[in-house]
């Protein structure tokens, strides 16, 4: 696997650094409110850094699971996000923190949250360990954001190219010639 990685963009510890810091954050925006928080992590991306982040958490939370498909056809240029398996627990009325491994075109998130919307949430934030500066939309500003990075194609820490490399402890960037 090692061999596979081309550099190491942000190293484990300075993930760990980072988690601690978010958790902080997210504790100081909920501490009035977290009764009764839902977490919805954006499968199967964020499984590794969901997993860090919620035991730094020192209140009781739940966690929400719906699966998502991303369809991307040859022909269309940004794909097409679809349900696959309904949210399993109910939200009205509860405040939901949605957490994603990384935030590119926005086009996964923008859907995300339009459905939960309609669920009627008392409120809805969205965390994101990643976010590309180049693509991410202005209309999409997370509520938490780990690290601001370039326009690579990265992997580890739960991010995967064709399912490897999720259990890779730093985050890095794949050589080229392994995707091109
Ligand atoms: P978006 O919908 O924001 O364009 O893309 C978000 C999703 O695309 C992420 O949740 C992730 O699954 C995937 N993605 C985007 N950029 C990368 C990347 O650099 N590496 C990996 N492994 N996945 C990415
Ligand atoms: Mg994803």
């Amino acid at each position: 696997m090692e061999q596979d990685i081309a550099r190491i963009l942000i190293p484990r510890e300075r993930i760990q650094q980072r988690v601690h810091e978010l958790a902080r954050q997210i504790d100081e925006t909920y501490r009035d409110s977290s009764e009764g928080l839902i977490i919805v992590p954006i499968l199967a991306g964020s499984i590794i850094f969901l997993a860090d982040l919620i035991r730094c958490l020192p209140f009781k939370m739940r966690i929400g699971l719906m699966t998502l498909s991303r369809y991307r056809g040859a022909a269309t240029v940004g794909g097409e996000t679809q349900l696959v398996h309904e949210l399993s627990t109910d939200i009205e009325g509860r405040h939901v923190l949605v957490v994603d491994d990384i935030l590119d075109s926005g086009g996964t998130l923008m859907a995300v949250r339009s459905h939960l919307q309609e669920r009627r949430p008392a409120s809805l934030r969205v965390c994101v360990l990643l976010r590309k500066t180049a693509k991410a939309p202005k209309d999409l500003v997370p509520d938490f954001v780990g690290f601001d990075i370039e326009d690579v194609f990265v992997v580890g820490y739960g991010l995967d190219y064709d399912g490897h490399y999720r259990n890779w402890p730093d985050i890095g960037v794949l050589r080229p010639e392994l995707y091109a």
